[in-house]
């Protein structure tokens, strides 16, 4: 319900994620997702699509696999409760 409280996250989250955070902000970040849960799994969610795209880059996948291999990451993640 907090929108502004959000938007500072998704931003800190965003620019980590785009490896442009600070040292600091990062460790901001995680101790945010230690206590938001809506941030970790976001967090999770956008790490892995990230780090798939950039492995299946250079493992040479089909864009079936990487599809897959998305959804099967995303049910994980959205099993973590
Ligand atoms: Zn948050």
């Amino acid at each position: 319900m907090e929108v502004e409280q959000n938007q500072a996250c998704t931003e800190l989250l965003l620019l980590v994620i785009d490896g442009q955070a600070t040292e600091e902000q990062h460790q901001e970040l995680m101790k945010h997702l230690e206590e938001c849960e809506s941030c970790r799994k976001e967090y999770l969610l956008s790490k892995t699509i990230k780090d798939s795209l950039k492995n299946h880059i250079k493992v040479n996948g089909t864009p079936k696999d990487l599809a897959n291999s998305i959804q099967n990451k995303i049910s994980e993640t959205a099993s973590l409760k």
